[in-house]
């Protein structure tokens, strides 16, 4: 048995306790590559502390590629600030001992909150899945080998558009259910830029096991600030952007040589905002940021939904930091 000194408060604790506006919110990290963006990696962790997030994530590079990484700033997390670190764990390219030893790093430094994930073929996302030969095959094997472990909460992915391998919704949804059999708390969606597509999986879990379907299915939100980027983005994670949508960041961007990041950004935060909105009136639990490390687009979409951020930021800061 893996145990923490100071087991960390759990994620559904932290989704029923006093928060800022109308709705939790958290956010999602990805390690730095360099010196420069750890830096401003740490200038929008600052910013985010002051606005209190239920909790933060730190994603697991590609087919396990930035592991050490990953898990000294989870542990810098947990350790110089205030927020409460989610760390995600993929089982790709690991065996069984090395997500046990991974799971122990983590206990060591106080983190107790871990998204299990199975994760992608390392280089192309859509190729071939091979399991390690001494790891395990699904997300739900690696929940339960956490818990087995010790005292831990798991969180787990789902896929309000079905996941790319599984060959139709229904398949994907008992995926889902039966992760959340296997001791899971909570889900955290893929992004997605439908809000009916949340609704449906919604009802779809909670048509296939109404106590599972009860737990917290946070949806997965990226304010758009280039279209360039939500490209691949949406590619790369199977998400659909819908055609109107579409058209409507296609005007923004304008038909010159680069795109208008300005009139863009300013489209990605209002239609953000306007997905947070419908969200937040369909009852949802938490709304999850993905902030690609910086603050300021997130900070721009709480404020419209009526978090103070001004009075969050210090008086020589007033406007978030990048
Ligand atoms: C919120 C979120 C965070 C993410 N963070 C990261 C990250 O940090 N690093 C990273 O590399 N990737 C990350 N991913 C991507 C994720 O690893 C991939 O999408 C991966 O392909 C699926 O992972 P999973 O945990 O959902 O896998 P699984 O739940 O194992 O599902 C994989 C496929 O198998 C099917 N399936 C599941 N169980 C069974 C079963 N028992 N029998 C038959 N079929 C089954 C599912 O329908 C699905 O098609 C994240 C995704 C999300 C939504």
């Amino acid at each position: 048995m893996i145990s923490s000194a100071t087991p960390a408060p759990t994620i559904v604790d932290r989704l029923s306790a006093p928060h800022h506006g109308p709705v939790p919110f958290s956010v999602e990290f990805f390690p730095p590559k360099d010196a420069e963006a750890e830096a401003r990696l740490w200038r929008a962790v600052r910013t985010f502390e002051r606005l209190g997030p239920a909790f933060v994530s730190m994603t697991y590079g590609a087919g396990g590629s930035t592991r050490d990484r990953t898990v000294r700033i989870t542990g810098e997390l947990a350790a110089q600030t205030t927020l409460l670190p989610v760390a995600h764990l993929t089982a790709v390219n690991h065996s069984v001992d090395e997500l046990r030893a991974l799971v122990g790093a983590y206990a060591d430094q106080g983190i107790t909150n871990l998204l299990a994930l199975r994760g992608d073929p390392p280089g192309n996302p859509l190729g071939e899945w091979i399991k390690h030969p001494d790891g395990v095959e699904y997300a739900e094997d690696l929940v339960r080998l956490i818990r087995e472990l010790g005292d831990f909460h798991v969180g787990v992915a789902s896929f309000p558009e079905g996941h790319h391998r599984a060959p139709d919704l229904e398949h994907d949804t008992r995926a889902l259910v039966n992760k959340l059999r296997a001791g899971a708390e909570y889900s955290i969606t893929q992004m997605f830029f439908d809000v009916e597509h949340y609704l449906r999986l919604r009802d779809r879990l909670v048509a296939a096991d109404p106590e599972q379907g009860a737990k917290p299915l946070i949806p997965g939100l990226m304010p758009i600030t280039s279209l360039a980027t939500v490209r691949r983005m949406a590619e790369l994670s199977g998400s659909v952007i819908p055609d109107d949508v579409q058209q409507r960041f296609a005007v923004a961007a304008g038909d010159g040589p680069q795109e208008n990041r300005e009139a863009v950004r300013a489209v990605g935060i209002d239609f953000a905002t306007e997905m947070a909105q419908r969200l937040v009136a369909e009852g949802v639990p938490c709304l999850h940021f993905c902030s690609l490390n910086f603050a300021k687009a997130t900070s721009e979409v709480l404020e419209r939904l009526g978090v103070d951020v001004r009075s969050a930021m210090p008086a020589a800061t007033a406007t978030p930091a990048s």
